[in-house]
């Protein structure tokens, strides 16, 4: 049996293959601290165990509604090129853009204007990406280190 897509054909937390677990991580732990904050707010303890049984219940439809509907969640990393939530990726300028492949930042930036960008050196600059094409890997790092370029590959992880 085919399982139907609503009719946005919008992807899910579960389409996400190898980030999925890491998404859905993220999804749950900012779905709990938003119903936990929110209870604390309106109700401050736990009268009776009816309570208790809402308080799940108020957490598992906002941990239903973030994996049917990742981009929602405002801890979710979305690609500045396809929009697709992202577990990992490149992140321009402390996150000004994010990238989840190589293949949407280089709609964007060139490899060297990228490595420019990571290097913390003007990516516009015509001499600085042919400069850029000599460094050696090490140099570039240095160079990023040195420049604090906010240019970087990345992982979000959730801390447990
Ligand atoms: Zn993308």
């Amino acid at each position: 049996m085919m399982i139907k897509k609503d009719k946005d054909n919008k992807k899910s937390a579960l389409d996400f293959g190898g980030d999925v677990r890491s998404l859905i991580l993220t999804l749950v732990n900012a779905a709990i601290n938003e119903e936990v904050n929110r209870w604390n707010k309106d109700r401050h303890v736990f009268r009776t165990p009816i309570d208790q049984f809402a308080l799940i219940q108020s957490m598992m439809r906002q941990v239903t509604a973030y994996i049917d509907a990742p981009e929602e969640c405002v801890e979710t990393q979305v690609c500045s090129n396809c929009g697709s939530p992202m577990a990992k990726g490149f992140v321009i300028n402390d996150g000004e853009e994010n990238y989840c492949s190589e293949e949407c930042l280089h709609k964007r930036y060139s490899k060297l204007e990228y490595l420019a960008l990571y290097a913390g050196l003007d990516h516009t600059d015509e001499n600085v990406l042919m400069s850029v094409e000599q460094l050696t890997d090490k140099e570039l790092d240095a160079l990023s280190e040195i420049n604090d370029s906010g240019t970087f590959m990345t992982e979000w992880e959730v801390i447990i």
